[in-house]
C-alpha cells in the first residue's frame, strides 16, 4: 500500500524554520498598481522570476536584496522594504538587468521609480543627500583638477563649457532643494 503521509508520531527531521518570514500584516496591496501606474511600471507584473536581471547585475553579488527579489518584494506589496532598502541607491544605473530581461520588464527605470517615491518618503540616505548638497552649493561633484595641473598637461586652464551657474540654479529651483533642505 503507497502511504501518502507520515504518521503523527513517526520521526520526520529537524522542524523547517523560515528565514525572515514576510509579515502579511505589513504588506502594501496599492504598492504594484503604484509602480505599474508609473511610465516604467507596465510590465511589471510580466516577471517570472526568472533571475536573469541578477545574473546580468555586477554588483548584485554585494546585496542583500537581488535585483529579481526587489522586484518580486514590489510585486508582493512590502512598500517599506522596497522604499527603505539601501539598494535602490547602490544600483550603477547600468541596465544590463532591463536589457536582458526576457519579459521586458525595466527593471532600472522601477529602481528609480522607487527612489523618487522614497524621496517622497523622506527616505533618502544621508550620503545621497549629502551628494544633493554638493551639487546645490557648487553646482558639481567633483573638483576641476587645479590650473597648474592642467597646464602641465597641456591643458586649457579653465575647462571648456563648464557652466556651474545654471546647474546651480536648476537645482535650486526644482525638488533637489526641497530634498536637501528635507522639505519632502
Ligand atoms: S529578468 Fe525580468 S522576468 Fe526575470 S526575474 Fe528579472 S525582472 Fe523578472
Ligand atoms: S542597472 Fe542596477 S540593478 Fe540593473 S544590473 Fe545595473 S546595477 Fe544591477
Amino acid at each position: 500500500m503507497v502511504r501518502i503521509m507520515a504518521e503523527p508520531d513517526e520521526p520526520v527531521g529537524p522542524p523547517i524554520t523560515l528565514v525572515n518570514p514576510i509579515d502579511m500584516s505589513k504588506l502594501d496591496t496599492k504598492f504594484r498598481e503604484e509602480i505599474q501606474s508609473m511610465p516604467n511600471g507596465e510590465e511589471l507584473s510580466a516577471c517570472f522570476a526568472c533571475s536573469t536581471c541578477t545574473a546580468a547585475c555586477p554588483i548584485a553579488n554585494i546585496w542583500e536584496y537581488k535585483p529579481h527579489q526587489l522586484i518580486r518584494m514590489i510585486l508582493l506589496g512590502m512598500r517599506e522594504e522596497v522604499l527603505s532598502s539601501d539598494e535602490i541607491w547602490l544600483c550603477l544605473t547600468c541596465f544590463q538587468c532591463q536589457e536582458r530581461c526576457p519579459q521586458k520588464v525595466r527593471v532600472t527605470d522601477i529602481f528609480f521609480d522607487c527612489k523618487n517615491l522614497a524621496a517622497e518618503d523622506g527616505k533618502v540616505p544621508p550620503n545621497i543627500v549629502g551628494l544633493g548638497k554638493e551639487l546645490l552649493e557648487k553646482g558639481q561633484l567633483y573638483i576641476v583638477t587645479a590650473d597648474w595641473e592642467r597646464e602641465d598637461m597641456g591643458l586649457e586652464p579653465e575647462v571648456p563649457g563648464l557652466l556651474v551657474d545654471p546647474v546651480k540654479k536648476i537645482l535650486t529651483e526644482t525638488r533637489t532643494k526641497k530634498l536637501v533642505e528635507g522639505g519632502e
